[in-house]
């Protein structure tokens, strides 16, 4: 067993710009997936932790806030050059700690370069609009402002990249930021915090490490705390949103979801069974976005069904380090058991397996790429997430019907269609509730554009100029030229007209 890392990063959390234990002195083990072996130690953070990463960021707070534009945008931009560089070293690290093929790992952390390129030009661009004022000689205008201290609590699933959701754009906006990486896949978030410790000012970007109840709870509920952007369940989004409300604190949630992929009886079937297996089981499933249902029109159903089945079975699992691994293993024993049991629930209610439903026999939480036929619509596999390999394949009898299914669950994250017709394309975008919806290409995100749920799924956006604007609030400025007397004020005098305010 090692317990060290496998470059020369130190597995310590990062407060103030520097690298520090818990107070406790406690540590926790992170576990890699692929080999159910531990590979790091962190610390394992407490309130007490909490409250010195929340005091290091409002320190920091009012020099990064008044940093001009163009200086931020430089800053950004060396962060970006700075990830690149480190791009194997992070990669590695998301690969071991979550399981993900390094081929993905590596264009995660490239996609995060990207974004903090993207905001460190759109954050200097637009800060506010100047308004048509009430009166000669006077200015109105708006100005956006940063909220002050953001606490991002991140999963585990897209470490590094869901992290850069909120943190460059946060820290574009003049906030600075606390995050809390999933005590699953914490180091790539440590690793990047040491990464930048040279580049961003000290206490503008802290990492504490830990569980959810013993330092999440407790960053939420501080006083310091301005905003919280969360990435995780529906239940612990629901969780931090009825804290958060005690403190009418600003809180952004980007949570489950049940995504349907619809394909129509027009288009080419091999084509839509390969984007179906695709966005089915990237990341073993384990994306906020895959399709967790795939619901087919009956009339190409069958032959729909003979050109997905063997394209799963074709899939190569293996440990995400090695060559030619499409599907690395589940992150976890407790999500693998998770999943397990949700097939046996199905199974229970009469679904059929055509593919996996099993443990592959290997160390490591691998499990087979599972397809379920004839499950019952009001079943597990067709209302509740799956957030791991296993995907039903429903039948529908025609548009109208596969709308009432998509639309059949608490969730609205994404919601993909294969159709050659504009008509059912169009009709399906507006009348399915989703916050992104894709046509001919499931699960293309694009950063310049919102991402983010409707309905459970989550409150606000992120990414694009929407994801910048989570994290600045509108100040309104009035200003009168002159230093004068308004007619308008006390004493009034109705009379003569002369307290009219326009
Ligand atoms: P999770 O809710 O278990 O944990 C997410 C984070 O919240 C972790 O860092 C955890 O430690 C922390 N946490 C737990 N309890 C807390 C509490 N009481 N207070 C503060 N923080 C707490 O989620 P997960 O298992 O890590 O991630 C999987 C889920 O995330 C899935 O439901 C998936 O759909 C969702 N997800 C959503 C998106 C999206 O953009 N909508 C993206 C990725 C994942």
């Amino acid at each position: 067993m090692s317990t060290t890392l496998p470059d020369t990063l130190r597995p310590l959390m990062w407060i103030g710009g520097s690298a520090v234990a818990a107070s406790s002195g406690q540590t926790f083990e992170v576990v890699e997936p692929a080999t159910e072996e531990v590979f790091a130690v962190l610390p394992r953070a407490s309130a007490e932790d909490a409250v010195k990463a929340l005091e290091a960021a409002a320190a920091a707070l009012p020099e990064w806030r008044s940093t001009p534009g163009i200086e931020k945008a430089i800053i950004l931009h060396a962060v970006a050059a700075k990830l690149r560089e480190h791009k194997d070293r992070l990669a590695t690290l998301i690969t071991r700690e979550m399981g993900r093929p390094l081929v993905e790992t590596l264009d995660e952390v490239e996609w995060c370069a990207l974004i903090f390129d993207y905001y460190a030009e759109i954050g200097r661009g637009d800060v506010g609009r100047t308004v048509s004022p009430g009166q000669r000689g006077q200015l109105n205008y708006t100005v956006k402002e940063p909220y002050g201290v953001v606490v991002a609590i991140t999963p585990w699933n897209y470490p590094l990249l869901l992290l850069t959701w909120k943190a460059a754009p946060a820290l574009a906006a003049g906030n600075t930021v606390v995050v809390k990486p999933s005590e699953m896949s914490p180091l790539s978030s440590c690793a990047m915090a040491e990464i930048l410790a040279d580049v961003l000012p000290g206490g503008t970007f802290n990492v504490v490490t830990g569980f959810g109840a013993e330092v999440g709870a407790p960053l939420v509920e501080h006083p310091l705390t301005n905003l919280i952007t969360f990435t995780g369940s529906t239940a612990t989004g629901r969780r931090i949103a009825v804290s958060a409300a005690q403190y009418l604190k600003t809180v952004h949630l980007e949570l489950g979801g049940s995504d349907p992929l619809i394909v129509c009886d027009d288009v080419d079937l091999d084509v839509a069974a390969r984007a179906a297996c695709w966005a089915s089981f990237l990341n073993n499933g384990q994306v906020c976005t895959s399709a967790k249902r795939i619901l087919v029109f009956e009339s190409v159903y069958d032959e729909f069904i003979a050109k997905l089945v063997p394209l799963v079975k074709a899939l190569r699992q293996g440990n995400g380090l090695g060559p030619d691994v499409d599907l690395g293993p589940i992150v976890s024993k407790a999500q693998r058991d998770q999943v397990e049991k949700q097939v046996e629930r199905a199974r229970a209610e009469g679904a059929k397996f055509l593919t996996g439903a099993a443990r592959p026999d290997r160390k490591g939480w691998f499990y087979e790429p599972t397809l379920a036929v004839d499950c019952p619509r009001d079943g597990v596999l067709c209302t509740e997430e799956v957030f791991g390999p296993v995907r039903p394949v429903i039948k529908v009898k025609d548009l109208a019907d596969a709308i009432a299914v998509a639309n059949g669950t608490p969730f609205g994250l994404g919601a993909s269609i294969f159709t050659n017709s504009l008509e059912r394309a169009m009709r399906a975008s507006e009348e399915i509730r989703s916050g992104t919806f894709w046509i001919n290409d499931p699960l293309t995100d694009n950063h310049a554009a919102p991402f983010g749920g409707m309905k459970e799924s989550g409150l606000g956006r992120e990414l694009g100029p929407e994801g910048l604007d989570a994290f600045r609030e509108t100040k309104h400025v009035h200003l009168n030229y002159a230093v004068e007397h308004k007619g308008y004020w006390f004493p009034y005098d109705w009379g003569t007209g002369r307290n009219k305010i326009s």
